[in-house]
């Protein structure tokens, strides 16, 4: 029998390389030169390949805008302004938080190599992406690494009513002898913006806890939350002191602009601009079993009954996006060609022919 026919309304199916350059190619025609356009299409399109929708495609319009309008500088060089073995500082120039760690990624490595920690202080930079890209690698590569970034003031804390501190995002990653690195990347938040965002534009609501709307009153509504209220930390007070040092890590200490600061000429749609902090560890350098004692480590977690490990979602997304392509919804897709080939029907060529 032969296949169905692919109908009209149906997703395009890209390979990782297609989607990569139209990303690229949106966002050099936003103004954003090679450096920067190749290190945030690296972030969008490792998010949309693992299945991290709300931090994909869904953010290009805001990496662009926020470019297009000149509050994030897309051909901005990141500067070295304060350099010691075991700490680095960068300023980001106002452009991009990828963009400043592709400049400095190799000697942050071989800092870690040769004395064992290696800090990252990133200042006066935007970030908008999922945290896991930045430090997946370094784990891979046998360190283990730690980041946090603050983001624009969305998220009330200890118990307050109105948003001070951004849904500030962490992730850690360490190697797994014999298995993809064990990496895990979270919002301080219950739910991500991003996902309070997916929630919205499909016009779902929000389980009570999520948020709370103008009045400080808790919303099952994800435009009310939006819209001049606020979300909540995940595990109430718990939360809120992690978010709360965030804060202190990735805007006080490297110089950056807190949330509560931050001049976003829009809420949801540009990009927040503050700090990133990272920590890379070369375990070699503490204690030559810890590869065997992650190993068993993670032997006992599943012992006891966990079901799966973080990141190996991901992981499951990928490997089914590098054998088949990612699939994305018609009107995304044509957001992205239409700059690019007006005149093409470039949906029906994309989805008709074997992937490359
Ligand atoms: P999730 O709640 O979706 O996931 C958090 C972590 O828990 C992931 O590592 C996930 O792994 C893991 N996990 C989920 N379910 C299980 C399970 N049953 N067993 C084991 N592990 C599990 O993340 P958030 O919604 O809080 O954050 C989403 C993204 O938003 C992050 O990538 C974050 O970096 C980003 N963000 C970025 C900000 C910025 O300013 N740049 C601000 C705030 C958030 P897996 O991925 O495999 O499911």
């Amino acid at each position: 029998m032969s296949e169905p026919l692919a109908s009209v309304g149906d997703p395009v199916r890209l390979s990782i390389p297609e989607l990569r350059e139209l990303v690229e190619t949106a966002l050099l025609q936003a103004g954003a030169n090679r450096a920067n356009a190749t290190a945030i299409a690296g972030t969008i399109v490792a998010s949309e390949r693992d299945g991290v929708r709300s931090h994909g495609l869904l953010r290009l319009q805001g990496f662009v805008h926020s470019i297009e309008i000149g509050w994030a500088d897309g051909r901005a060089q990141p500067q070295i302004i304060s350099e010691m073995p075991g700490l680095v500082v960068v300023d980001a120039q106002n452009g991009f938080a990828q963009t400043a760690l592709a400049h400095i990624r190799s000697k942050l490595a071989g800092m870690a190599r040769a004395n064992g920690t290696a800090v990252l202080l990133t200042r006066n930079s935007h970030h908008f992406g999922a945290l896991w890209p930045d430090i997946e690698d370094f784990a891979a590569e046998g360190f283990v690494a730690l980041t946090c970034v603050n983001s624009k003031k969305r998220m009330a804390a200890w118990g307050g009513r109105r948003p001070v501190t951004g849904t500030n995002a962490m992730a850690f990653a360490c190697p797994r002898p014999g298995h993809l690195p064990l990496v895990w990347d979270q919002s301080s938040s219950v739910m991500s913006q991003g996902d309070v965002l997916l929630a919205a534009s499909k016009g779902q609501e929000v389980p009570l806890g999520v948020g709370c709307d103008a009045n400080g009153e808790q919303t099952h509504s994800p435009s009310a939350i939006l819209n001049g209220g606020a979300l909540l930390p995940f595990g109430a007070n718990k939360g809120a002191s992690i978010a709360v040092m965030i804060e202190i890590l990735a805007a006080a200490l490297t110089g950056g602009p807190f949330a509560f600061e931050d001049r976003s000429p829009n809420q949801t749609v540009t990009t927040s601009k503050g700090g990133q902090f990272m920590l890379i560890i070369h375990p070699s350098h503490a204690n030559s079993a810890f590869g065997e004692r992650i190993s068993e480590l993670v032997a006992a977690i599943l012992a006891a009954g966990a079901m799966r490990l973080p990141g190996d979602r991901r992981y499951q997304a990928r490997r089914q996006a590098l054998a088949e392509g990612v699939a994305i919804d018609v009107r995304t897709y044509q957001s992205l060609v239409r700059p690019i080939n007006p005149n093409e029907d470039a949906t029906a060529a994309h989805r008709d022919r074997p992937l490359s």
